[in-house]
């Protein structure tokens, strides 16, 4: 029996355009929801509690996914989450999906489909005929910062990564993209770059999408681990590729030992992690 653990993020915070206020109401609803879902995870596996954290993230309307996506340049919402299984390998994700309530939901229902990944009407199609109902996730924090044409800088995207009991690994991401880009931009969190899994290792990025696509950091943190490295020298080698062109990315992991690790290029990614003994939350 292994010692379950798991990591959560909030995507980054920013001192400049957000208060203190704020800051403090992440801190709460991490330290909340990474209780919540280590208890879940306790008698579920890896799987079913990131996607279990996951949701209440995308809930939140706090972060950008789910309820609280930022507003793209049309002026629509487009989401994308993606789900990974250490035991399995199996990748799942919709790309670009609008009014749903939780994307994460959909990538897990595509898991056992032969055709796991799926992008825009045919996303949103498969979620409709699944039951997902019509749900709009805008609100009105940011029709104020697409009317201002302000962005709200947060890069809230949210990730969990889990170890369950019996030592399996999975790791999930879901979000509302980086606000006011071109429709049809395709965000890392549903690809193997933003989100990433295998027997020994699970990751899930935030930051510029078009950054953490450059270095595949994501599958890059994770076959250094599984190749041999440490965690820990996996994440200096694989953020030192981000530094000659100044990539901005955070990310979270935990390995098959139960070792949670984060790192960011700039420090204000918002995080929090339990192993039933230490519990660390951003500050
Ligand atoms: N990685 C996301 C994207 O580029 C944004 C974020 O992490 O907040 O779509």
């Amino acid at each position: 029996m292994a010692q379950p653990a798991i990591i959560i993020h909030g995507g980054f915070f920013s001192e400049s355009s957000q208060s203190n206020e704020i800051k403090i109401a992440k801190q709460e609803a991490l330290s909340k929801i990474v209780k919540d879902a280590y208890q879940f995870l306790q008698n579920h596996t890896a799987l079913e509690a990131v996607v279990y954290a996951v949701e209440l993230l995308e809930n939140d309307p706090l972060f950008n996914a789910g309820t609280g996506s930022q507003i793209q340049s049309d002026g629509r919402i487009r989401m994308s989450a993606s789900l990974m299984d250490g035991i399995t390998k199996k990748f799942s994700g919709v790309i670009n999906i609008e009014n749903v309530r939780n994307p994460i939901r959909v990538a897990e229902k595509l898991m056992p489909y032969d055709d796991t990944v799926l992008g825009g009407e045919g996303a949103l199609m498969f979620a409709r005929e699944n039951g997902f109902e019509y749900y709009d996730p805008t609100i009105p924090q940011r029709i104020k910062e697409y009317e201002a044409k302000k962005k709200s800088q947060a890069l809230g995207t949210v990730g969990c990564v889990a170890l369950d009991v019996h030592g399996n690994l999975a790791a999930a991401t879901s979000t509302g993209g980086k606000g006011f880009e071109i429709p049809g931009r395709i965000s890392d969190s549903a690809t193997t770059a933003g989100n990433f899994c295998d027997e020994n290792c699970g990751v899930s990025c935030t930051g510029v999408g078009e950054d953490i696509v450059r270095v595949a950091l994501a599958t890059k943190i994770v076959t250094r681990v599984s190749d041999g490295q440490t965690i820990q020298q996996s994440f200096k080698r694989s953020f030192d590729e981000l530094k000659p062109f100044e990539g901005f990315a955070g990310a979270i992991a935990i390995d098959k030992n139960g070792n949670i690790f984060h790192q960011d290029s700039f420090p204000t990614m918002v995080f929090a992690s339990f192993d039933g003994s230490e519990m660390l939350v951003f500050n």
